[in-house]
């Protein structure tokens, strides 16, 4: 077969993938799971066929997939792919773009400038912050916050890049107690050890109780969050940067998913927001584009072109070329499927994905109550947490859901409570879908 054979082949077969998404079981049964066996042989010697390898990863590998690209997956906060997205993203797998910078790829360097600036302006943060795409909101997390500890070294004449951290000045770390563990990963590479982090307690809510916020000064890294993992809680944003403002400490906000609340008709719960000086958000998630794409946005563009340089003499690039924004030097253009979901969406498009989701969470919240569950967080977004009855009952609940097929979601714990994490991130799901969730998960309480 040649290779534009092959090529369609794959197409021909992504396609029937898709065709049958909606009716796919948001997780794969045992007896797919089971075929997964066929994968466990040796590295052969001889290379095989790539016709036959890729009916194996087909024939085998397809109906061990969870349908996270389908109507049904509300678990974590997945987001399916977006046409228009995934689309782009065939296109770039024939181009075959390191998109390192302007030299390596013209195309990727200019797109991925332009999708920054769109950003920007879809969240509505300062336009002169620098934008890198990388890998996950972890890796730019870990980008935006090795901006924040060499700034504020430099600021105390410490040149971090020159003398690493022995004998530095100590920075101090505030987060949140309900700080996400990838911020917490984040923080542990960059050297912050756990029992040097200092926590800021939270209210019922999970945001930032500002009366109780732990001091902050200019050697300070205070770590906020738009969109809390398990309820979705945005912190006070304008009180705690004012403060964080006044005591010249850098604020990062984490908002994997919760950022995109400011392209909606949700913008008050981000209020104050663009006052920080760094953000981390994904395209994954809520955007809906394929793995893996993520934003590293920092104010001082500068800071995060030092921070991450990785210039070379066969490799020198502008300060805003994607290799020194990221942690990747070579690297897919991330930003182009992001671009593409901007430009399909549009400024309108985005805000009602978001709007539908956060509207279908409240109410399937209101349905729920009707019917005696305990809904444990306010729903301001587009997360529940969710009991019914004891811990055991709210397990075989979701395990009954689960079986059904009437949608696929996880557990939590919320307040030292066992809980149901169901998330609305798929541009895929509709009305019909959250009542048959509804409907299944009555069904379930009553047995
Ligand atoms: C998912 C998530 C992250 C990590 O994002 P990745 O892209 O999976 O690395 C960080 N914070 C919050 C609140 C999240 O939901």
């Amino acid at each position: 077969m040649s290779e534009l054979e092959l090529m369609a082949e794959a197409d021909r077969r992504a396609k029937s993938y898709l065709e049958g998404i909606e009716q796919r079981l948001p997780f794969p049964d045992q007896a797919a799971r089971a075929g997964l066996s066929i994968f466990s042989e040796p590295l052969p010697y001889e290379g095989r066929g790539a016709v036959e390898t890729l009916q194996m990863l087909d024939i085998h590998g397809s109906p061990a997939t969870t349908a996270s690209n389908g109507p049904r997956y509300f678990g974590f906060v997945i987001g399916a792919s977006l046409p228009a997205a995934a689309a782009a993203e065939r296109l770039m797998l024939a181009w075959d773009q390191c998109a390192a910078t302007y030299d390596t790829s013209p195309i990727a360097a200019t797109i991925e400038k332009i999708a920054g600036r769109w950003l920007l302006d879809a969240l509505d943060l300062p336009r002169e912050s620098a934008v890198g795409f990388g890998t996950s909101a972890t890796a730019c997390a870990l980008s935006c916050l090795s901006a924040a500890r060499r700034s504020l070294l430099s600021r105390q004449g410490w040149n971090i890049d020159r003398d690493g951290l022995f004998g530095a000045p100590e920075i101090r770390v505030v987060v949140s107690e309900t700080v996400h563990i990838t911020v917490r990963k984040a923080l542990r590479l960059l050297g912050f050890g756990s029992v040097h982090l200092v926590t800021a307690p939270v209210d019922a809510y999970g945001r930032i109780d500002p009366d109780r916020l732990p001091p902050l000064d200019e050697k300070t890294i205070l770590c906020l969050q738009a969109g809390e993992v398990n309820t979705g809680e945005f912190d006070p944003f304008a009180v705690l940067i004012d403060a964080a403002t006044k005591a010249k400490a850098w604020v990062h906000v984490d908002g994997a998913f919760g950022l995109w609340a400011r392209t909606s008709s949700r913008r008050a719960l981000t209020e104050g927001i663009e006052g920080a000086d760094s953000w981390t958000t994904d395209g994954h998630k809520w955007l809906n584009t394929p793995y893996d794409g993520a934003v590293a946005i920092c104010r001082d563009a500068e800071a995060l072109a030092q921070a991450m340089n990785s210039d070379a003499v066969y490799a020198t690039a502008s300060a805003d070329a994607q290799k020194n924004l990221t942690l990747e030097f070579s690297r897919r253009a991330r930003g182009i499927p992001i671009w593409a979901a901007l430009r399909t969406l549009g400024r309108a498009g985005v805000a009602q994905l978001v709007d539908r989701h956060c509207n279908e969470a409240a109410w399937l919240a209101d349905r729920l109550r009707e019917r005696g569950f305990d809904v444990l967080n306010r729903v301001v977004l587009n997360q529940l947490v969710v009991r019914y009855g004891t811990d055991e009952q709210t397990a075989q609940i979701r395990q009954s859901v689960i079986d059904t097929g009437a949608g696929w979601f996880g557990m939590t714990v919320w307040q030292g409570r066992p809980a149901l994490r169901i998330s609305l991130s798929s541009w895929r799901t509709e009305h019909q879908d959250v009542s048959r969730l509804a409907e299944a998960l009555s069904i379930a309480a009553r047995n």
